[in-house]
């Protein structure tokens, strides 16, 4: 991608009303633009980023056996007045409009009630479970508070999985599975040091859930932390928790904000029940399927990596959701000798399926420096005469600063192991 295609343009300021340093960052480098409180467009460059996220949420849905699909954001309220789900007293967060044919439809902010009913035609007897099924797709949530950024958006996209078991032990060991996929998926995108799975509240059907929690001053929750021994409790649940049981004292455990990156929930026989979706045991007699469900935010994600890793003079992506791997910066590429050379290197990048963003455009070095270090590629790598001089290039890495010069067959061995 070369930068002077680029339809978006970096920014020295973010607007005024913008509070949140995830979105005063990723305004000012062109990932995302402010449509209204609590909407935002993702640009190129922010889609890229999110679709990394993705790939990664995906894989690890895919490993442990959970099956995409897709389902709608138009909701009928006869389902949802099921479970007593569709009232706004019970539920403060319902968009809702009126179909032109007659009739309420809501939008949809989470799946539960949907996804039990699409299996009361695929489940008849136990041997149809365990299995797994989620999706990556748009909740909305009218929101009272939106001054988070990408944290907290009234239209958002959702990982939402949902299991269904026979057994307790089928339901427990699935659950164990996704959490551990959840533990892989943030250590991957680059916040598995500060993210804790906490005890949560957990409604009726087990004492807790738990909440993936990333301790941030930027976070609207709040947690008592353990560092030392990992444990983690959200302050709604800290008078339930028996301490002793988890080994740990109050004295040890330390008040810290923190954002809720995702969680996970055995809903038991709650949406079973309410929607009829049974099986049949060996025996023949009929119970209903036991279930769980587990979210993720992949924009509040977004915005948590931000949050957590940006410095001073910017964004710094961790390389496995940047949206590109290098960012080439050519200087005087006026002479056109330079500009071949450029033209070179971002070809043998291209080649070699390392993506890259090329900074071709006219404008001052301090400006393209500068841009670079907001944008947060994870490598920086500057053609100018100088080097072509030196036959080498200048190599940054945005996270650390460390500079070295390295020959293009260094700088190759160095970045894509050749
Ligand atoms: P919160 O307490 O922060 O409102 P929640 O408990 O309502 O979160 P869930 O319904 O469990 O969240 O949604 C699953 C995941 O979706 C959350 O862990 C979070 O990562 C993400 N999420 C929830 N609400 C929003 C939102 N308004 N904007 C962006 N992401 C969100
Ligand atoms: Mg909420």
């Amino acid at each position: 991608m070369r930068q002077s295609k680029l339809f978006t343009r970096t920014k020295r300021e973010a607007p005024a009303d913008e509070v949140a340093k995830n979105a005063q960052l990723l305004i000012r480098g062109g990932y995302i633009y402010k449509n209204m409180a609590g909407s935002y467009s993702f640009l190129p460059l922010g889609l890229r980023v999110i679709e990394k996220i993705n790939r990664i949420i995906r894989e690890e849905m895919n490993n442990i056996g959970g099956q995409e699909l897709y389902m709608p954001s138009l909701q009928d309220p006869v389902l949802w007045k099921k479970t007593d789900r569709w009232s706004d007293e019970n539920v403060d967060v319902w968009f809702k409009s009126q179909l032109q044919a007659g009739g309420d439809v809501g939008f949809g902010w989470t799946h539960e009630e949907v996804v039990t009913d699409i299996m009361r035609q695929y489940v008849s007897s136990y041997e149809d479970l365990p299995f797994s099924v989620y999706q990556i797709q748009t909740k909305f949530r009218n929101e009272v508070r939106a001054k988070s950024g990408i944290m907290r958006t009234r239209e958002f996209w959702m990982k939402d999985m949902y299991t269904f078991a026979a057994t307790e032990v089928q339901h427990d060991t699935m659950y164990e599975t996704v959490a551990q996929a959840y533990g892989r998926i943030f250590n991957r995108i680059g916040i598995g040091e500060k993210t804790y799975k906490t005890f949560a509240s957990g409604g009726a059907f087990s004492k807790f859930s738990h909440e993936y929690q990333t301790l941030a001053e930027a976070g609207e929750d709040v947690v008592y932390v353990c560092e030392a021994k990992g444990i983690a409790i959200n302050e709604e649940v800290l008078e339930e928790a028996d301490l002793s049981e988890l080994g740990i004292t109050r004295e040890e455990l330390v008040e810290r904000k923190s954002i809720e990156v995702g969680n996970i929930f055995s809903l038991g026989t709650k949406f079973s029940e309410a929607i009829g979706l049974t099986f049949k045991d060996e025996t023949g007699e009929s119970h209903p399927v036991i279930m769980g469900s587990y979210g993720i935010g992949p924009a509040r994600s977004m915005a948590t990596v931000v949050d957590l890793l940006a410095d001073k003079k910017g964004i710094v992506w961790p390389e496995s959701i940047a949206p590109f791997m290098v960012h080439l910066v050519g200087l005087n590429l006026e002479d056109p000798e330079i500009r071949d050379w450029a033209e070179g290197i971002y070809n043998a990048f291209s080649d070699r399926g390392v993506e890259v963003l090329f900074d071709d455009r006219e404008v001052r070095p301090g400006e393209k420096f500068a841009d670079s270090d907001l944008l947060g590629i994870p490598y920086r790598v500057v053609v100018s005469r100088k080097g072509k001089e030196a036959g080498t290039f200048e190599v940054v890495t945005r996270k650390t600063g460390a500079v070295r010069n390295l020959t293009e067959q260094e700088l190759f061995a160095d970045l894509v192991g050749e």
